[in-house]
């Protein structure tokens, strides 16, 4: 498979690796966003959210945990903006999945996640929890 992530994991391409763990690897984003700019990455090829496993997600939360303190000390910043962009509507360019991890600064011309889609429902909210919840 031609992923370039999966070549990352295996150390065919370089990468700005900041930490890794048995199953996971975090390096800096090649057009970072912000200073630190990162992305993490299940060494495994998984296309997406889906397709891991619950063990896995659960490991995978305390290896970003790990992987933000990292950045929190070194680059001096407390905000952050974490996200993953799945599946090609939502932007997803690479199909291996990935979550970012983009600190955040004074003044950096970044918005909340609410700037990411603005697409309120026609329906009312209990309109919505209805269709999910019955
Ligand atoms: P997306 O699929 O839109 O969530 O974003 C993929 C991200 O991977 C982008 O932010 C790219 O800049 C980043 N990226 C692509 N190739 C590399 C690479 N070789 N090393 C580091 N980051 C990369
Ligand atoms: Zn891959």
């Amino acid at each position: 498979m031609n992923c370039i992530f999966c070549k990352i994991s295996k150390k065919e391409i370089p990468a700005f690796i900041i930490d890794e763990s048995d199953n996971f690897i975090a390096f800096l984003d090649i057009h970072p966003h912000a200073p630190g700019h990162s992305v993490v990455i299940p060494k495994n090829h998984y296309e997406n959210f889906f397709d891991l496993s619950e063990a896995l997600g659960n490991e995978f939360i305390s290896f970003v945990k790990q992987c933000v303190n990292l950045l929190s000390k070194k680059l001096q910043t407390n905000s952050f903006t974490f996200g993953v962009n799945q599946g090609e509507i939502a932007g997803q360019t690479i199909k291996h999945f990935h979550f970012h991890i983009i600190p955040r600064f004074p003044n950096d011309k970044g918005g909340s996640i609410h700037s990411v889609v603005y697409n309120p429902p026609q329906e009312s909210v209990e309109e919505i929890f209805n269709l999910i919840k019955k």
